[in-house]
């Protein structure tokens, strides 16, 4: 098999070298690299979940990824990673991995038209988020709702004016606090009657005087104008209910921020030799991209519960291609 030669002897034959699941900017970056050292490898991007491309295809402008000092789109940005790929030789096979046997290696992949034998596998298959799925959610989303907080919270349209946070975990405590630096007030709506954040978080944000909390509170829907000044959100408010008495009442607020939690698309491999901590994601060697099965990688947010943001995802997908590829080559 491919495996036995030096990598730069790798010839394409019935075994992948590397086969990279997944289409955000940690797979696109994982096969530029092994794209670039001649492994060839096959990405299967999925269809699924939509076209290829990943979570920055639900975004508009990216501020914060470095080299475009101003913005980039994020359906730009994810298909100018494509192409680099491509350009280094990655194949993209735009369907979804249905089927992944991890029992012996070389390790068999199989999508609806393609079943393929290959000695190594980079998972980064990124993660799902919840949302409310409120009446005028479309409407609005991206034009005063939106998912992250730390991506979009800076923006001109959330300064100085009142915000909320829909959740009550520590990624919503988190949002709340981190809200409270640019905008007036953080509404945070949170459904149950307390928080399911640390203690410690807690204790920050109900210290936070720009922070009021409504227990029992579940947000029902978004209000606005389609057309709205420059520089300002078109939301202008939200409708809560009182969990309850049923009573229904308006806040005001500019923006909406959804810290519902999600789940990694990790689905493929319950019941497989990779280990997956207990929100689902797949755990990884300290300090390394290399998950407990030999030969298998991850990068992401499928492998990540913190940072969840464009770069570590590149980053990610650079250090899990890498890593691949010195493991190719002393596994030879
Ligand atoms: P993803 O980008 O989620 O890509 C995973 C891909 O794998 C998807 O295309 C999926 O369809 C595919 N896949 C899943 N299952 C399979 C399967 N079985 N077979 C094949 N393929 C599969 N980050 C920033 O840095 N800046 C921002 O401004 C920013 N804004 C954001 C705005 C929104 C609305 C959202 C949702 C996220 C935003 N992020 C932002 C976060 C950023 O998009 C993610 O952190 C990043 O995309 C994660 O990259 P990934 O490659 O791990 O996964």
């Amino acid at each position: 098999t491919s495996i036995t030669r030096p990598i730069n002897q790798l010839v394409e034959d019935d075994v992948q070298n590397v086969v990279i699941i997944g289409s955000g900017p940690a797979g696109y970056t994982a096969a530029l690299f092994n794209g670039r050292a001649n492994l060839k490898p096959l990405v299967f991007e999925g269809m699924e979940a939509g076209p290829p491309g990943g979570a920055l295809l639900m975004t508009t402008l990216v501020e914060n990824f470095p080299g475009f000092p101003d913005g980039i789109l994020g359906p730009d940005l994810v298909r100018n990673m494509r192409m680099q790929a491509q350009r280094w030789g990655a194949e993209m096979v735009p369907e979804d991995v249905v089927e992944v046997d991890l029992s012996q290696r070389p390790f068999r992949v199989r999508s609806h038209s393609r079943h393929v034998l290959t000695q190594a596998i980079i998972f980064a298959t990124g993660s799902k988020f919840n949302r409310l799925r409120l009446p005028n959610e479309v409407r609005f989303w991206n034009r005063g709702i939106s998912s992250c907080a730390v991506c979009d919270g800076v923006a001109p349209v959330f300064r100085d004016v009142d915000l909320g946070v829909a959740g009550g975990g520590d990624t919503a405590c988190e949002d709340a606090l981190f809200l409270s630096n640019y905008g007036n007030k953080i509404h945070m709506f949170i459904r149950g009657s307390d928080f399911r954040a640390s203690r410690a978080m807690v204790a920050k944000v109900i210290c936070n005087p720009n922070i009021e909390i409504h227990f029992n509170t579940k947000v029902k829907d978004v209000y606005g104008d389609d057309v709205s000044p420059d520089h300002a959100s078109p939301v202008q408010g939200v409708i809560v209910q009182d969990t309850n008495t049923g009573e229904e009442r308006k806040i005001e607020i500019r923006g909406l921020f959804y810290a519902l939690g999600g789940r990694p698309n990790t689905q493929l491999l319950e019941g497989s030799p990779v280990r997956l901590d207990q929100g689902g994601h797949i755990m990884l060697k300290p300090g390394t991209m290399e998950t407990y099965l030999e030969g298998f990688f991850a990068a992401g947010d499928v492998s990540d519960s913190q940072w969840k943001q464009a770069i570590t995802a590149a980053g990610g997908g650079c250090r899990a291609a890498i890593s691949a590829e010195r493991w190719l080559t002393s596994n030879g």
